[in-house]
């Protein structure tokens, strides 16, 4: 993923709303109370308590405690103040993650993170800021547009994936979601730019962990041993023919060997050795068949050579797919907020994750990235970074494109 966008990317303003402009302080301050009190997945107590009292306070209803730590806010548009009001209007769902990481914050801001250990380091609380100003402005303006609007703040989207139980314990029914929406401050991009295609933007993630049992000795005399450390280099090697051999060169792939572990001393052969990765691809069909040739690898090569091994492979995420017709939306929503040269950029796909594709296995709808580097303020570090920032000029756009596309999306029939 490489962009050529200049750095001195004019940002124009011009088309965010006055009352979403009078918002943006708003924003800004939500957002750094949130980075102040980053919270790990599932234990984002006091972030959810401050997300329910401004709905409390907004008098929007919601429900809280959903998969543990979530919320589930609905608003619906004031019937008096609408033109279509004896239709029953669609049902429209904006997702927001709301968790940190396990990261030591380096930043040195007035707003820098409370919490020993613990930093919004990927800018969740931006995404929670965002979805808070989209839904006050929509109970502001309630009179504006027609249906219902259901604000999803989820849990542990960094691990181990708050969407799942959400949609078990039925966030997108009663009333039934039709559509859904988030999106992700991307410090890939800069400001002033937003990613979003049709099909896939984000990789499925799957994972592995195999202990190879070989047969320990003496490093003089292999003859004795079964070497696990040869076995292993073997399997690393043949590995990397899944991309290579095995997909289809027009579907993009990876498969990582992040860990080896194995040995304890120059002259001993090592009796086991650990390796384990991971595997990302966009096409839904390689689900199996990676998984599949991995397994038979290490089982042909262990075979071979008198080693056995056990191994766990987890499927994490599916990949993001968006729907063809509601990336469209979006994007000709974001060509009209971003109006830029570079305004919005097809060629954004990345092989990380994100647990929004379990809501895009249910419902069709679209995820996209939210341009939010600034490297001439020094905002430009990557996600999960210690010194991650990001231009909280992005806040404001995004709630301008979240209720762009709510006004669209249900006034479209
Ligand atoms: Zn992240
Ligand atoms: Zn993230």
């Amino acid at each position: 993923m490489v962009f050529t966008v200049p750095s001195s990317n004019p940002v124009n303003l011009s088309q965010i709303r006055p009352a979403i402009r009078q918002l943006q302080s708003q924003l800004v301050e939500w957002r750094r109370n949130l980075h102040q009190r980053p919270e790990l997945g599932f234990q984002e107590q006091l972030t959810a308590a401050f997300i329910a009292q401004k709905l409390t306070e907004w008098q929007i209803p919601h429900q809280t405690g959903v998969a543990k730590t979530g919320i589930v806010a609905t608003i619906k548009s004031d019937p008096k103040g609408t033109r279509m009001r004896n239709r029953p209007g669609k049902v429209l769902a904006i997702r927001a993650d709301m968790d940190a990481l396990p990261i030591q914050e380096a930043n040195q801001v007035p707003y820098r993170s409370l919490h020993d250990g613990k930093m919004h380091a990927c800018g969740h609380d931006g995404h929670v800021a965002i979805a808070l100003g989209t839904a006050y402005y929509l109970a502001q303006h309630s009179a504006d547009w027609q249906g219902t609007v259901k604000i999803i703040f989820q849990p542990a989207e960094e691990s181990p994936g708050g969407a799942k139980p959400m949609i078990a314990e039925g966030v997108l029914h009663n009333p039934d979601v039709e559509a859904i929406l988030g999106l992700h401050l991307w410090n890939n991009l800069p400001l002033g730019t937003v990613g979003v295609r049709s099909g896939a933007l984000m990789a499925a993630v799957e994972c592995f962990r195999c202990t190879i049992f070989g047969k320990g000795g003496h490093g003089a005399m292999p003859e004795q041993t079964v070497d696990s450390i040869v076995v292993g280099s073997q399997i690393v090697n043949a590995l990397q023919t899944i991309v290579s051999r095995n997909v289809n060169p027009l579907d993009a792939a990876v498969l990582t060997v992040g860990e080896f572990h194995a040995g304890t001393a120059l002259n001993v052969i090592a009796d086991t050795a650990k390796i384990s990765g991971t595997v990302r691809y966009f096409n839904p069909s390689l689900e199996n068949k990676i998984a599949d040739r991995l397994e038979a690898i290490i089982a042909g090569i262990c075979q071979s050579q008198g080693a056995e091994y056990e191994l766990d492979y987890w499927q994490l995420y599916p990949p993001v797919i968006n729907d063809r017709a509601i990336a469209e939306l979006v994007s000709s929503v974001a060509t009209k907020v971003v109006e830029t040269p570079f305004g919005v950029v097809p060629t954004c796909q990345t092989m990380g994750g994100e647990d929004m594709s379990f809501f895009l296995q249910e419902v069709p709808g679209c995820y996209f990235f939210l341009g939010a580097a600034n490297p001439e303020k020094g905002l430009a570090y990557p996600h999960h970074h210690p010194r991650f920032d990001f231009d909280e000029t992005a806040l404001g756009m995004g709630v301008e494109i979240f209720v762009r596309c709510v006004e669209k999306f249900l006034h479209h029939n």
